[in-house]
Protein backbone atom coordinates (compact mmCIF):
# COMPACT_ATOMS: atom_id res chain seq x y z
CA UNK A 1 0.00 0.00 0.00
CA UNK A 2 1.19 3.00 -0.95
CA UNK A 3 -0.08 6.79 -0.78
CA UNK A 4 1.44 8.01 -3.70
CA UNK A 5 -0.51 8.77 -6.67
CA UNK A 6 -0.41 6.72 -10.11
CA UNK A 7 0.92 9.75 -11.97
CA UNK A 8 4.04 9.65 -9.03
CA UNK A 9 4.57 6.11 -9.53
CA UNK A 10 4.91 6.14 -13.01
CA UNK A 11 6.97 9.06 -13.55
CA UNK A 12 10.80 9.16 -13.77
CA UNK A 13 13.16 11.25 -12.20
CA UNK A 14 15.09 14.14 -13.98
CA UNK A 15 18.22 12.45 -14.97
CA UNK A 16 20.13 15.12 -15.53
CA UNK A 17 18.92 16.63 -11.70
CA UNK A 18 19.90 13.21 -10.57
CA UNK A 19 23.47 12.87 -11.97
CA UNK A 20 24.48 16.84 -10.77
CA UNK A 21 22.96 16.04 -7.63
CA UNK A 22 24.65 12.52 -6.82
CA UNK A 23 27.82 14.06 -8.20
CA UNK A 24 27.55 17.15 -5.16
CA UNK A 25 27.16 14.55 -2.64
CA UNK A 26 29.95 12.31 -3.43
CA UNK A 27 32.29 15.70 -4.17
CA UNK A 28 30.69 16.23 -0.15
CA UNK A 29 31.84 13.20 1.37
CA UNK A 30 35.13 14.60 0.22
CA UNK A 31 35.33 11.89 -3.60
CA UNK A 32 37.65 13.43 -6.13
CA UNK A 33 34.54 14.03 -8.13
CA UNK A 34 34.84 16.09 -11.50
CA UNK A 35 30.76 16.64 -12.89
CA UNK A 36 30.04 17.01 -16.13
CA UNK A 37 26.56 16.47 -15.71
CA UNK A 38 24.20 19.81 -15.71
CA UNK A 39 24.09 22.21 -18.20
CA UNK A 40 24.98 25.04 -16.47
CA UNK A 41 27.51 27.71 -17.22
CA UNK A 42 29.78 28.25 -14.55
CA UNK A 43 30.03 31.75 -15.09
CA UNK A 44 28.06 33.74 -12.45
CA UNK A 45 25.55 36.25 -13.54
CA UNK A 46 26.66 39.58 -15.35
CA UNK A 47 27.52 42.40 -12.99
CA UNK A 48 25.18 44.62 -14.79
CA UNK A 49 21.81 42.30 -13.89
CA UNK A 50 23.20 41.61 -10.56
CA UNK A 51 22.99 45.20 -10.25
CA UNK A 52 19.68 45.74 -11.94
CA UNK A 53 18.02 42.78 -9.17
CA UNK A 54 19.66 44.40 -6.16
CA UNK A 55 17.88 47.78 -7.21
CA UNK A 56 14.84 45.97 -7.29
CA UNK A 57 15.24 44.92 -4.07
CA UNK A 58 16.60 48.20 -1.99
CA UNK A 59 13.76 50.50 -4.03
CA UNK A 60 11.11 47.93 -2.72
CA UNK A 61 9.74 47.12 -6.52
CA UNK A 62 10.66 42.71 -5.87
CA UNK A 63 8.63 43.30 -2.42
CA UNK A 64 5.34 42.14 -4.39
CA UNK A 65 3.44 39.97 -6.67
CA UNK A 66 3.27 40.96 -9.95
CA UNK A 67 0.06 39.92 -12.55
CA UNK A 68 0.76 35.79 -13.17
CA UNK A 69 1.58 36.07 -16.42
CA UNK A 70 4.96 39.03 -16.12
CA UNK A 71 5.26 42.25 -15.21
CA UNK A 72 4.16 44.30 -18.18
CA UNK A 73 7.94 45.91 -18.82
CA UNK A 74 9.45 42.46 -18.92
CA UNK A 75 6.96 41.48 -21.52
CA UNK A 76 8.20 44.88 -23.23
CA UNK A 77 12.06 43.65 -23.08
CA UNK A 78 10.52 40.22 -23.66
CA UNK A 79 9.11 42.29 -27.31
CA UNK A 80 12.14 44.33 -27.71
CA UNK A 81 14.15 40.28 -27.69
CA UNK A 82 12.10 39.04 -30.21
CA UNK A 83 12.37 42.36 -32.41
CA UNK A 84 16.57 41.69 -32.26
CA UNK A 85 16.86 38.37 -32.37
CA UNK A 86 13.68 37.20 -33.91
CA UNK A 87 12.96 39.83 -36.20
CA UNK A 88 9.40 40.31 -35.48
CA UNK A 89 7.42 41.89 -32.65
CA UNK A 90 4.43 40.76 -30.46
CA UNK A 91 1.91 41.96 -28.25
CA UNK A 92 1.96 42.10 -24.06
CA UNK A 93 -0.91 38.96 -24.80
CA UNK A 94 1.17 36.82 -26.29
CA UNK A 95 4.16 36.60 -23.88
CA UNK A 96 3.72 34.85 -20.64
CA UNK A 97 6.90 34.42 -18.38
CA UNK A 98 7.58 31.71 -15.76
CA UNK A 99 9.49 30.10 -13.33
CA UNK A 100 12.19 28.44 -15.94
CA UNK A 101 11.54 27.17 -19.22
CA UNK A 102 11.40 24.09 -17.98
CA UNK A 103 7.57 25.24 -16.10
CA UNK A 104 6.90 27.08 -18.59
CA UNK A 105 6.66 23.87 -20.76
CA UNK A 106 4.88 22.08 -18.10
CA UNK A 107 2.40 25.21 -18.54
CA UNK A 108 1.83 24.68 -21.85
CA UNK A 109 1.26 21.21 -21.80
CA UNK A 110 -1.08 21.84 -19.12
CA UNK A 111 -2.75 24.27 -21.42
CA UNK A 112 -2.98 22.59 -24.40
CA UNK A 113 -3.56 18.29 -24.17
CA UNK A 114 -6.54 16.47 -23.13
CA UNK A 115 -6.43 12.66 -22.57
CA UNK A 116 -4.36 10.66 -24.89
CA UNK A 117 -3.35 13.39 -27.36
CA UNK A 118 0.21 12.91 -29.14
CA UNK A 119 3.09 15.09 -28.98
CA UNK A 120 5.59 14.24 -31.61
CA UNK A 121 9.27 13.77 -29.96
CA UNK A 122 12.16 13.54 -32.11
CA UNK A 123 14.93 11.19 -29.72
CA UNK A 124 17.64 11.72 -28.42
CA UNK A 125 15.14 14.49 -26.44
CA UNK A 126 15.84 15.92 -23.04
CA UNK A 127 15.14 14.11 -20.37
CA UNK A 128 12.31 16.09 -19.04
CA UNK A 129 9.54 16.44 -21.99
CA UNK A 130 8.03 12.94 -22.42
CA UNK A 131 7.25 13.02 -18.53
CA UNK A 132 5.83 16.30 -18.37
CA UNK A 133 3.49 15.53 -21.61
CA UNK A 134 2.25 12.10 -19.40
CA UNK A 135 2.15 14.45 -16.25
CA UNK A 136 -0.22 16.33 -18.41
CA UNK A 137 -2.00 12.89 -19.51
CA UNK A 138 -0.65 13.02 -23.02
CA UNK A 139 1.07 10.72 -25.13
CA UNK A 140 4.88 10.89 -25.99
CA UNK A 141 5.46 9.40 -29.58
CA UNK A 142 8.95 8.87 -30.10
CA UNK A 143 10.50 9.60 -33.39
CA UNK A 144 14.18 8.05 -33.48
CA UNK A 145 16.66 11.18 -34.79
CA UNK A 146 19.19 9.22 -36.59
CA UNK A 147 23.15 9.54 -35.66
CA UNK A 148 23.99 9.21 -39.30
CA UNK A 149 21.13 11.88 -40.37
CA UNK A 150 23.12 14.24 -37.56
CA UNK A 151 21.01 13.26 -34.94
CA UNK A 152 17.88 15.13 -37.15
CA UNK A 153 14.57 13.59 -38.55
CA UNK A 154 12.86 14.17 -41.59
CA UNK A 155 9.49 15.41 -42.19
CA UNK A 156 9.02 12.08 -44.05
CA UNK A 157 9.63 10.46 -40.85
CA UNK A 158 7.14 12.74 -39.08
CA UNK A 159 4.34 11.28 -41.25
CA UNK A 160 5.04 7.74 -40.38
CA UNK A 161 3.67 8.70 -36.75
CA UNK A 162 0.96 11.18 -37.31
CA UNK A 163 -2.41 10.23 -36.05
CA UNK A 164 -5.71 12.06 -36.01
CA UNK A 165 -4.41 12.73 -32.24
CA UNK A 166 -1.24 14.44 -32.76
CA UNK A 167 -1.23 18.03 -31.52
CA UNK A 168 2.03 18.70 -31.05
CA UNK A 169 5.32 18.69 -32.57
CA UNK A 170 8.28 19.56 -30.46
CA UNK A 171 11.49 21.05 -31.62
CA UNK A 172 14.71 21.75 -29.60
CA UNK A 173 17.16 23.42 -31.94
CA UNK A 174 20.08 23.60 -31.29
CA UNK A 175 19.44 19.97 -29.68
CA UNK A 176 19.89 19.26 -25.98
CA UNK A 177 21.66 16.60 -25.75
CA UNK A 178 23.07 16.26 -29.36
CA UNK A 179 24.04 20.06 -29.76
CA UNK A 180 22.97 19.43 -33.17
CA UNK A 181 21.27 22.59 -35.40
CA UNK A 182 18.25 22.57 -38.11
CA UNK A 183 19.11 24.42 -41.16
CA UNK A 184 16.73 26.76 -42.10
CA UNK A 185 15.28 24.68 -45.35
CA UNK A 186 15.04 21.44 -43.02
CA UNK A 187 13.20 23.36 -40.51
CA UNK A 188 10.81 24.97 -43.40
CA UNK A 189 9.90 21.48 -44.49
CA UNK A 190 9.04 20.75 -40.62
CA UNK A 191 6.93 23.64 -40.19
CA UNK A 192 5.13 23.04 -43.65
CA UNK A 193 4.19 19.45 -42.91
CA UNK A 194 3.10 20.57 -39.35
CA UNK A 195 0.61 23.62 -40.67
CA UNK A 196 -0.27 21.22 -43.46
CA UNK A 197 -1.48 18.96 -40.76
CA UNK A 198 -2.62 21.54 -37.97
CA UNK A 199 -0.23 20.35 -35.54
CA UNK A 200 1.26 22.85 -33.20
CA UNK A 201 4.60 23.56 -33.11
CA UNK A 202 6.81 23.70 -29.70
CA UNK A 203 9.79 25.31 -30.38
CA UNK A 204 12.61 25.17 -27.14
CA UNK A 205 15.05 27.62 -28.51
CA UNK A 206 16.73 28.22 -25.15
CA UNK A 207 20.36 27.31 -26.94
CA UNK A 208 19.33 30.03 -29.60
CA UNK A 209 22.03 32.00 -29.21
CA UNK A 210 24.72 29.19 -28.16
CA UNK A 211 26.13 28.55 -31.42
CA UNK A 212 29.65 27.97 -32.63
CA UNK A 213 31.89 28.25 -35.45
CA UNK A 214 29.96 30.09 -37.90
CA UNK A 215 26.89 27.77 -37.65
CA UNK A 216 23.71 29.46 -37.63
CA UNK A 217 20.45 29.02 -35.87
CA UNK A 218 17.22 30.07 -37.86
CA UNK A 219 14.00 30.32 -35.24
CA UNK A 220 11.32 28.15 -37.36
CA UNK A 221 9.06 30.86 -36.30
CA UNK A 222 10.97 33.34 -38.37
CA UNK A 223 10.47 31.38 -41.53
CA UNK A 224 6.47 32.17 -42.48
CA UNK A 225 3.82 33.64 -41.33
CA UNK A 226 1.87 30.57 -41.28
CA UNK A 227 4.43 28.50 -39.25
CA UNK A 228 4.45 31.15 -36.77
CA UNK A 229 1.02 31.69 -36.20
CA UNK A 230 1.36 27.44 -35.41
CA UNK A 231 4.59 27.81 -33.10
CA UNK A 232 4.41 28.74 -29.05
CA UNK A 233 8.35 29.69 -28.71
CA UNK A 234 9.81 29.18 -25.79
CA UNK A 235 12.88 30.62 -24.83
CA UNK A 236 14.76 31.85 -21.70
CA UNK A 237 17.60 33.66 -19.86
CA UNK A 238 19.43 30.78 -17.95
CA UNK A 239 21.60 29.26 -20.43
CA UNK A 240 23.10 32.48 -22.38
CA UNK A 241 22.82 35.00 -19.78
CA UNK A 242 24.27 32.34 -16.76
CA UNK A 243 20.95 32.75 -15.13
CA UNK A 244 20.06 29.50 -14.00
CA UNK A 245 19.55 30.06 -10.15
CA UNK A 246 16.63 32.94 -11.37
CA UNK A 247 14.62 30.45 -12.86
CA UNK A 248 13.06 32.78 -15.84
CA UNK A 249 11.66 31.47 -19.00
CA UNK A 250 9.14 32.77 -21.45
CA UNK A 251 6.99 31.43 -24.05
CA UNK A 252 5.41 33.61 -27.14
CA UNK A 253 2.68 32.87 -29.48
CA UNK A 254 -0.91 32.08 -29.50
CA UNK A 255 -2.38 34.70 -27.59
CA UNK A 256 -5.29 31.79 -26.38
CA UNK A 257 -3.07 29.39 -25.89
CA UNK A 258 -0.34 32.04 -23.74
CA UNK A 259 -3.93 32.84 -21.81
CA UNK A 260 -4.30 29.61 -20.82
CA UNK A 261 -0.69 29.16 -19.55
CA UNK A 262 -1.17 32.12 -17.70
CA UNK A 263 -4.17 30.95 -15.87
CA UNK A 264 -2.13 27.60 -15.20
CA UNK A 265 0.46 29.74 -13.70
CA UNK A 266 -1.64 31.68 -11.80
CA UNK A 267 -3.05 28.25 -9.58
CA UNK A 268 0.73 27.06 -9.40
CA UNK A 269 3.10 29.10 -8.66
CA UNK A 270 1.57 32.83 -9.08
CA UNK A 271 3.90 35.09 -10.79
CA UNK A 272 7.64 34.06 -11.51
CA UNK A 273 9.77 35.70 -8.43
CA UNK A 274 9.44 39.76 -8.94
CA UNK A 275 13.68 40.16 -8.44
CA UNK A 276 14.13 37.75 -11.25
CA UNK A 277 11.49 39.64 -13.42
CA UNK A 278 13.45 43.01 -12.84
CA UNK A 279 16.69 40.90 -13.54
CA UNK A 280 15.32 39.41 -16.85
CA UNK A 281 14.70 42.85 -17.74
CA UNK A 282 17.95 43.98 -17.52
CA UNK A 283 19.22 41.01 -19.15
CA UNK A 284 16.94 41.04 -22.27
CA UNK A 285 17.93 44.99 -22.77
CA UNK A 286 21.21 45.77 -20.84
CA UNK A 287 24.56 45.51 -22.55
CA UNK A 288 24.87 42.18 -24.09
CA UNK A 289 28.41 41.96 -24.57
CA UNK A 290 28.87 38.87 -21.22
CA UNK A 291 26.74 37.07 -23.43
CA UNK A 292 29.65 36.70 -26.26
CA UNK A 293 32.39 36.74 -23.97
CA UNK A 294 30.76 33.36 -22.48
CA UNK A 295 29.67 31.99 -26.13
CA UNK A 296 33.38 32.47 -27.47
CA UNK A 297 34.32 30.61 -24.06
CA UNK A 298 31.99 27.81 -24.57
CA UNK A 299 33.59 27.82 -28.03
CA UNK A 300 37.01 27.71 -27.14
CA UNK A 301 36.08 24.62 -24.65
CA UNK A 302 34.61 22.88 -27.42
CA UNK A 303 37.10 23.14 -30.11
CA UNK A 304 39.54 21.64 -27.62
CA UNK A 305 38.16 18.94 -25.97
CA UNK A 306 36.25 17.85 -29.11
CA UNK A 307 39.42 16.14 -30.96
CA UNK A 308 40.50 14.69 -27.63
CA UNK A 309 36.96 13.41 -26.77
CA UNK A 310 36.61 11.88 -29.86
CA UNK A 311 40.46 10.61 -30.27
CA UNK A 312 39.44 8.03 -26.58
CA UNK A 313 39.00 4.44 -28.08
CA UNK A 314 35.37 3.41 -28.44
CA UNK A 315 34.25 7.19 -28.45
CA UNK A 316 32.96 8.20 -31.57
CA UNK A 317 31.37 12.00 -31.86
CA UNK A 318 29.59 14.17 -33.94
CA UNK A 319 31.03 17.46 -33.15
CA UNK A 320 28.41 19.36 -31.92
CA UNK A 321 27.12 23.16 -33.34
CA UNK A 322 25.53 24.42 -30.31
CA UNK A 323 24.57 23.88 -26.86
CA UNK A 324 27.46 23.35 -24.75
CA UNK A 325 26.97 19.26 -24.48
CA UNK A 326 29.05 16.64 -26.31
CA UNK A 327 27.18 13.18 -26.84
CA UNK A 328 29.51 10.39 -27.90
CA UNK A 329 28.50 7.47 -28.92
CA UNK A 330 29.77 4.82 -26.54
CA UNK A 331 28.96 1.38 -27.70
CA UNK A 332 32.32 0.53 -28.82
CA UNK A 333 33.34 1.29 -25.29
CA UNK A 334 31.28 -0.20 -24.16
CA UNK A 335 31.86 -3.65 -25.76
CA UNK A 336 35.42 -2.83 -24.73
CA UNK A 337 34.73 -2.69 -21.01
CA UNK A 338 32.08 -5.47 -20.94
CA UNK A 339 28.87 -3.30 -20.56
CA UNK A 340 25.97 -3.84 -22.18
CA UNK A 341 24.01 -0.87 -19.83
CA UNK A 342 24.93 2.46 -20.88
CA UNK A 343 23.49 3.75 -16.91
CA UNK A 344 25.71 1.06 -15.97
CA UNK A 345 28.50 2.06 -17.99
CA UNK A 346 28.33 5.89 -17.05
CA UNK A 347 28.18 4.29 -13.27
CA UNK A 348 31.52 2.44 -13.55
CA UNK A 349 33.26 5.76 -15.38
CA UNK A 350 31.86 7.72 -12.33
CA UNK A 351 33.55 5.26 -9.68
CA UNK A 352 36.28 3.98 -11.03
CA UNK A 353 37.86 7.76 -12.45
CA UNK A 354 35.82 10.25 -10.38
CA UNK A 355 33.94 12.00 -13.95
CA UNK A 356 30.61 12.67 -13.76
CA UNK A 357 28.35 11.98 -16.83
CA UNK A 358 24.72 11.46 -18.10
CA UNK A 359 23.75 8.27 -18.73
CA UNK A 360 22.23 8.36 -22.65
CA UNK A 361 19.07 6.19 -20.99
CA UNK A 362 17.43 9.11 -19.76
CA UNK A 363 17.63 10.97 -23.21
CA UNK A 364 16.59 7.65 -25.32
CA UNK A 365 19.60 6.91 -26.38
CA UNK A 366 20.92 3.96 -25.07
CA UNK A 367 24.15 4.11 -26.56
CA UNK A 368 25.39 7.24 -25.39
CA UNK A 369 26.82 9.21 -22.73
CA UNK A 370 26.15 13.22 -22.61
CA UNK A 371 29.34 15.53 -21.10
CA UNK A 372 28.43 18.96 -20.35
CA UNK A 373 30.91 21.14 -21.48
CA UNK A 374 29.96 24.35 -19.47
CA UNK A 375 32.48 24.13 -16.69
CA UNK A 376 36.31 24.69 -17.11
CA UNK A 377 38.68 23.98 -19.53
CA UNK A 378 41.32 22.72 -16.51
CA UNK A 379 38.36 20.46 -15.71
CA UNK A 380 37.63 19.34 -19.13
CA UNK A 381 41.24 18.09 -19.44
CA UNK A 382 41.48 16.23 -16.60
CA UNK A 383 38.69 14.13 -17.59
CA UNK A 384 39.09 13.42 -20.80
CA UNK A 385 42.87 12.31 -20.14
CA UNK A 386 40.34 10.64 -17.06
CA UNK A 387 38.77 8.93 -19.25
CA UNK A 388 41.41 7.80 -21.49
CA UNK A 389 43.15 6.23 -18.94
CA UNK A 390 39.84 4.25 -18.08
CA UNK A 391 39.55 2.92 -21.49
CA UNK A 392 43.07 2.03 -21.64
CA UNK A 393 43.26 0.55 -18.34
N1 LIG B 1 18.67 21.67 -18.77
C1 LIG B 1 19.88 21.37 -18.07
C2 LIG B 1 20.42 20.01 -18.45
O1 LIG B 1 19.90 19.35 -19.31
C3 LIG B 1 19.69 21.52 -16.58
C4 LIG B 1 19.10 20.35 -15.85
C5 LIG B 1 17.71 20.03 -16.31
O2 LIG B 1 16.83 20.83 -16.08
O3 LIG B 1 17.57 18.98 -16.96
O4 LIG B 1 21.42 19.62 -17.88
Amino acid sequence: MTYLSNRVLTMEESVTLAAGARAKELKAQGRDILSLTLGEPDFVTPKNIQDAAIKAIQSGKASFYTVASGLPELKDAINSYMEKFYGYSVDRNQIVAATGGKYVLYAFFMAVLNPDDEVIIPTPYWVSYADQVKMAQGQPVFVQAREENDFKVTAQQLETVRTEKTKVLLLNTPSNPTGMIYTAAELQALGDWAVANDILILADDIYGRLVYNGAAFTPISTLSEAIRKQTIVINGVAKSYAMTGWRVGFAVGNPEIIAAMSKIIGQTTSNLTTVSQYAAIEAFTGDQSAVETMRQAFEERLNTIYPLLNAIPGFEVIKPQGAFYLFPNVKKAMEMKGYTDVTEFTTAILNETGIALVTGAGFGAPENVRLSYATDMDTLKEAVDRLQAFMLD
